[in-house]
């Protein structure tokens, strides 16, 4: 029997996605010279030779193309459609807290979106620094806690005119209704968040039409102003037809509350924006979807005689999920059972990188090659080999493997779209599954025009025992054990290896409690 020779990856990538090999891969990655350019700047397999891998890239300066195209786009949507009102982007900040990451999109001109009272507090002092203008709104959602309550009017206290809590609850406003300097409100509309019955986590969120009433009357009669309407229908949402045919309803309701509160001037989609890095045959028209949108919001405008909305997007994965990834290099290669493709043993955690893939159904991520595009593609699994965790893979167990270059051991793989949620959701800086550490990050930034690097090496053991409770010691360096004496009776001794940690069990950690449950029994 002739053996087929097997595809390579060029022709892999050629034949499932129509790369010709060299240039666009997609709208964020370059292909130049059999090497990888995020951005179409930054080169990947450069990083990786001078670096090693895991290396977590981040280029800022993909944060400032997505929002300036979608600021391009919304320019041409706003002609083709002769929209009449402005169009704002805010940042959702919650899909990635860094600080580079804000400060880059706050530079890009994006309005502020804020998911929780730490978050806004983190706003109120870019404010107060000055590096987040006051013109930028700041939108306020999620269910409001006390604390979070207290941020909104504080920072509203301290000179921001533009912070504007949008009402998931009618509890909310009659807290902040007794703020004493003039507020904006905005009300987010229950209904959209499961209007299709699919999305049944949104159905938390927002007002019934009745309570939206309501607030609106308590508004009225208030030194406040209702200014905002908030309709948001999901996240990753690709279907164009579905955005706007679920969208088209709350338009509609904003129109009938616009009749009744003339200080109603923001049209808020809210997230669901989708980004081009989670599969390679992606594919969204952002101004064809903008330009319609505007269309139907300016026939349902004139239909009920209010005047077209200022229109808002708060983008979260959409802006920060392309500009950083990650470089991971296949240690060891395990051949599969008969009949299934061998295991990709990666120098990392594929759980800690990419939570998502456990959380969301169906979730992926685009993965690259940094090298041999020329040799057969084979399909694989890749496990994170510092977790001994049975879920540490990806793809999932149920989804079909991933197609890479058979070289095994000594590869390295770029995993794109992990800009956006997965390290917040891991929690950045922690103490991970296994105590898989953190590796090293190179942040690329643009500042006046010219790029600067900085590198923040690997996570250490050190850190990671502090974040534990741990106080790390030095290692017991090597030296030599004295050697037991022939003649003595004494058996010989072995101290354990973790000297540190087990002292510090024994002489550190149990006395403290005890002495306070004497304590507390004493009735001090
Ligand atoms: C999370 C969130 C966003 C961002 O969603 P993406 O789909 O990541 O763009 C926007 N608005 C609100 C209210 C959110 O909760």
């Amino acid at each position: 029997m002739v053996q087929l020779k097997q595809q390579t990856y060029t022709n892999y990538i050629k034949d499932r996605f129509g790369f010709a090999g060299e240039g666009h891969l997609t709208d964020f990655m370059v292909r130049h010279a059999g090497e990888l350019l995020l951005g179409g700047h930054l080169n990947l397999n450069e990083l990786a030779r001078n670096h090693g891998a895991p290396l977590e890239v981040v280029y800022t300066p993909q944060i400032s193309t997505q929002i300036e195209r979608m600021y391009a786009w919304a320019a041409q949507a706003r002609q083709e459609s002769a929209y009449a009102g402005q169009f704002l982007y805010a940042y959702a900040t919650k899909a990635n807290f860094a600080a580079d990451a804000v400060q880059t999109a706050l530079d890009a001109g994006a309005h502020y979106e804020t998911s929780a009272a730490a978050d806004l507090i983190i706003a109120h002092s870019l404010f107060r620094q000055g590096l987040l203008p006051a013109d930028r709104l700041i939108c306020c959602n999620g269910s409001k806690e006390p604390n979070y309550l207290a941020a909104i009017r504080a920072l509203r206290l301290d000179g921001c005119e533009l912070v504007t809590p949008v009402l998931d609850d009618r509890a909310e406003l009659e807290a902040l209704l007794a703020c004493p300097a003039p507020l904006q409100f905005g009300v987010r509309e229950r209904a959209a968040g499961n209007r299709d019955g699919t999305h049944p986590g949104n159905d938390r969120f927002g007002l019934t039409d009745a309570e939206i009433e309501l607030v609106a009357e308590q508004i009225a009669n208030s030194p406040h102003q209702l200014v905002l309407y908030h309709a948001m229908i999901g996240s990753q949402v690709e279907d164009e037809a579905h955005f706007l045919a679920t969208l088209r309803t709350s338009v509609a309701a904003y129109c009938r509350l616009r009749r009744r509160v003339p200080s109603l001037r923001y049209f808020n989609f809210g997230g669901g924006i989708p980004t081009s890095g989670y599969r390679l045959d992606f594919s969204f028209d952002y101004a064809g979807f903008l330009t319609r949108l505007m269309a139907t919001i300016s026939s349902t405008c004139a239909a009920y005689d209010v005047p077209m909305p200022d229109l808002i997007g708060e983008f979260g994965r959409y802006t920060v999920a392309n500009h950083s990834v990650f470089l991971l290099e296949v240690g060891a290669v395990k051949r599969g059972q008969p009949g299934q493709p061998d295991w990709y043993l990666m120098n990392s955690s594929m759980m800690v990188t990419l939570p998502d893939a456990l959380l969301v159904e169906g979730q992926e991520f685009v993965i690259l090659p940094l090298s041999d595009w020329d040799r057969p593609a084979v399909p694989v699994r890749l496990a994170g080999r510092r977790t001994c965790d049975s879920d540490d893979v990806y793809p999932r167990p149920h989804r079909p493997p991933l197609m890479l270059p058979d070289a095994g051991a000594g590869l390295i793989v770029a995993v794109c779209g992990v800009g956006a949620y997965q390290q917040m959701i891991a929690g950045r800086g922690g103490a991970h599954h296994c105590l898989s550490p953190e590796p090293a990050r190179v942040v690329v930034s643009a500042q006046q025009g010219q790029l600067t690097t900085r590198y923040v090496p690997q996570q250490d053991q050190a850190a990671i025992m502090r974040l534990l409770g741990y106080q790390p010691r030095p290692m017991p360096s090597e030296r030599p054990l004295p050697l037991p004496v022939a003649a003595s009776s004494r058996p010989l001794r072995i101290t354990p290896v973790v000297v540190g940690a087990g002292g510090l069990a024994r002489r550190r950690i149990h006395p403290r409690p005890l002495r306070l449950a004497r304590q507390a029994a004493a009735g001090d």
